[in-house]
């Protein structure tokens, strides 16, 4: 559980602690939801290194695959592909003593009691104890930036955001979220922060603020806030309220009934750059291999 000292809004400068969802927790799930489609069409390439198949934090990525191209990869044969998706830290909108509850676990044994019954092991278990949990209904708010995309990349990244529902270590019990995107930009420069965006957006709420927020609420002071970034520089435009759920539904589209088409034409957009390093890969591999045999 990660929380931050920063001030409440961008006016109201009192100063609160904020949970906080760091960029890792949120990439790594969004990433995982896409290559497991990929495993499923057989879009996932085995790596140069050591020919397995490319797998997420294990030291040789394949260098080939959407993901690896997408979201870049940092070992491998020597070479690195920066990720061009840019994501940040997202801070929840009320202090963490609003959102943060106490909960009792008891971990039994086998036998059904706390302790095991061996006399060498009196010890009680040690899972007893309380741990801090995430109220339901928590919001967060958070920017992600993309940069250099392509349509269908574009495409990808929003399906894996919208498509992904577990977040955190322990996922298969808890940290369910729901993703909705509430504006999209186009711009030459980075957006605002995903700090200064839960700063405006507090300071645009009315106050006293509750947990639990009413959505809807939060929803239009979010858009209010948005809607002026348009006068930053080096934003150039947002898209309309029309043009933003057109494009989700497209993603839907593609994601569903076009799925197998949109990965394949995907994966097949890299082929020019994905040649000459299979090429210069294999034949460093296939030498490397002969000198082996000869040894
Ligand atoms: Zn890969």
């Amino acid at each position: 559980m990660c929380s931050e000292f920063v001030q409440a809004g961008l006016v109201d400068k009192v100063v609160i602690q904020r949970l906080v969802m760091t960029k890792r927790k949120q990439v790594a799930p969004e990433r995982r939801y896409g290559r497991e489609l990929l495993r499923a069409h057989e879009l996932l390439y085995t790596s140069p290194k050591d020919g397995s198949l490319c797998s997420l934090n294990t030291n040789s990525p394949c260098e080939m695959c959407v993901d690896c191209f997408l979201y870049g990869f940092a070992a491998g044969g020597g070479g690195a592909q920066k990720s061009r998706i840019w994501t940040e830290d997202a801070f929840s909108i009320l202090p963490a003593t609003d959102i943060l509850g106490d909960r009792t676990i008891n971990a039994i044994y086998e036998n059904g009691t706390m302790r095991l019954k061996r006399e060498e092991d009196t010890k009680a278990s040690t899972s007893l104890n309380t741990s801090e949990y995430i109220k339901p209904g928590v919001h967060f708010l958070d920017v992600v930036t993309l940069k250099d995309v392509t349509a269908d990349e574009l495409r990808y990244v929003i399906g894996n955001i919208l498509l992904t529902t577990r977040y955190g270590a322990v996922s298969s019990r808890v940290g369910r979220m729901e993703n909705q995107i509430l504006g999209i930009f186009g711009s030459i420069t980075e957006l605002p922060s995903s700090l200064e965006l839960v700063q405006a957006t507090y300071d645009a709420l009315e106050q006293p603020l509750e947990h639990p927020l009413n959505i809807d609420l939060l929803i239009a002071a979010t858009k209010k806030v948005i809607s002026t970034w348009t006068n930053k520089r080096g934003v150039s435009m947002q898209l309309s309220e029309e043009d933003l759920t057109n494009l989700i539904t497209d993603v839907d589209r593609h994601w569903d009934a076009e799925r197998d088409t949109f990965l394949k034409r995907l994966s097949q957009s890299y082929e020019p750059f994905r040649q000459p390093v299979a090429e210069s890969k294999k034949s460093k591999a296939k030498n490397k291999k002969t000198v082996e045999a000869e040894s």
